[in-house]
């Protein structure tokens, strides 16, 4: 079998970790099979739908790696087709026009609540054989509904939650177009399923209940219905359903964040999925363990704790020139001008250790790039004390005479501190101090080297 699966959002407002997961399962799967992945839009409630929710679906997934193979496909665009279904289903008696108005199926529900019924449509104009339908009102444009199957039920064996069995008696007859004549919701989404050639539907469990009513749509049109798979939800850290109203970030913030694709990538993978112990794994590892059966059963909940020790395992493993560039528009962002000063690989690869984002290291490149401190009088006095002078002299001049390199810079400090009888902190605070006006840097030798010998001994040729 030819693997298709499909990540199906519709592009309603604001778009979560939680909704990316919902992408990255069925593309996996696909990529895990050689199959294809189709991305398709379905933005067919048109008030709610907007371009700028399409757009950071699109750019969230290339960001994170999850390439298309067939896509973005709207279904605004599949109107006709939908339509060209429907008119089907109607000549074959898979589906009729209903005339009941909005007034008469509220007194339906109604009555229906009064009995305490579950309300559904009681059929009133589906034609079967020998049975008589009312008149047809004057004026008034009917639905078009779904003749359901009557008695049995829709038994599925769900990828993620086992078998499920739903009584047709549950279903009622399902309204497949409206009066203008657009087609519903349940129903394109059976029409693309099929169109599409879909083997494997992968999606959030909130699609359940919608799953024997498209089983039934499907079997009508002579399809076979695709293996359903349907995930557990993602809750946030409070145990809530993720939203923007209760603090969900989207996509587009973790970026601005400084977080790495790949460290997203590798967090989401493991909201709901997991192969023995892994944690921290490529893309690559990723695609090759991922299968169905390791799916969780219960709903996954977001750690940002766990998320930021991710980014911060991805940041420590990049390669530093690629970490770099990607650190560089965070830089830039600070005012930090790159391309002048410290060469930003190596600021980069001195910070990247105790950095969890791409806004940390860019914040701490800031010291490297801001103009030499001018230190007042007091400042001096008050830092620099007056019996450390010679030995930041003979510092200087050991510098001078040193190779630009960690080990010759270290062997200099070494030196001098012997000849002063002092230790390390005793002259590496009032050195740092002297060079940025802050005693808060990474290792004095290894911040040396990435200032430059010309601009260390400039700045510390002020003191003495
Ligand atoms: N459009 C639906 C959603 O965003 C998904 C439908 C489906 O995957 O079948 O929740």
């Amino acid at each position: 079998m030819h693997i298709r699966t499909r990540f199906a959002p519709s592009p309603t407002g604001f778009i979560h970790l939680g909704n990316l997961r919902s992408a990255l399962y069925p593309w996996a799967f696909a990529r895990h099979n050689k199959g294809d992945f189709i991305l398709r839009i379905e933005d067919t409630d048109l008030e709610r739908s907007s371009q700028e929710a399409v757009d950071v679906i699109i750019e969230g997934m290339a960001w994170l790696g999850m390439d298309i193979d067939e896509g973005p496909i709207y279904q605004m665009q599949r109107i006709d087709r939908y339509r060209e279904v429907i008119k089907q289903m109607l000549d074959a008696g898979l589906a009729y026009p209903c005339y009941m108005s909005e007034d008469e199926l509220n007194l339906l529900r109604d009555q229906q609540m009064a009995k305490k019924e579950k309300p559904r449509y009681n059929g009133l104009w589906r034609p079967e054989p020998g049975k008589t339908l009312p008149p047809i009102p004057k004026g008034v444009q009917p639905v078009i509904r779904f003749k359901n199957p009557i008695g049995g039920s829709v038994i599925w064996n769900d990828a993620v939650k086992g078998q499920i069995e739903i009584s047709n008696n549950e279903l009622d007859d399902l309204i497949i177009a409206r009066p203008d004549g657009t087609p519903t919701y349940n129903f394109c989404v059976v029409v693309d399923d099929l169109d599409m050639k879909i083997t494997h539907v992968i999606r959030g469990d909130d699609h359940v209940n919608n799953t024997p009513r498209q089983i039934n749509i499907m079997k009508a049109l002579g399809g076979t219905p695709p293996i359903y798979a349907h995930l557990p939800t993602v809750l946030n850290d409070a145990g809530e359903k993720m939203s923007k109203r209760n603090g969900a970030m989207s996509v587009r913030d973790y970026q601005r964040a400084g977080y790495l694709p790949e460290a997203i990538l590798n967090y989401l993978a493991r909201l709901g999925w997991s192969h023995g112990d892994a944690e921290v794994f490529t893309k690559e590892q990723f695609v090759s363990w991922f299968d169905l059966e390791s799916l969780g059963r219960s709903p996954a909940q977001h750690n940002p704790e766990k998320l930021l020790w991710l980014n911060h395992q991805y940041i420590q493993n990049t390669d530093v020139a690629k970490l770099a560039e990607a650190t560089k528009p965070f830089a830039h962002e600070l005012g930090i001008n790159t391309e002048h000063g410290p060469d930003f690989v190596q600021v980069v690869g001195l910070l990247k250790d105790r950095a969890n984002t791409l806004i940390e290291i860019a914040e701490g490149s800031k010291l490297f790039y801001l103009p030499a401190p001018q230190l007042t009088a007091d400042q001096i006095s008050e830092n620099i004390p007056e019996a450390v002078v010679p030995a930041i002299r003979d510092l200087i001049e050991a510098i001078k005479s040193s190779e630009p390199n960690k080990e010759s810079y270290s062997a200099a400090f070494k030196q001098v501190l012997a000849k002063h009888q002092l230790k390390m902190p005793a002259l590496a605070m009032p050195v740092r101090y002297g060079l940025f006006a802050t005693t808060q840097t990474p290792a004095i030798d290894s911040v040396l080297v990435v200032l430059g010998k010309d601009e260390v001994i400039n700045r510390l040729s002020r003191l003495v």
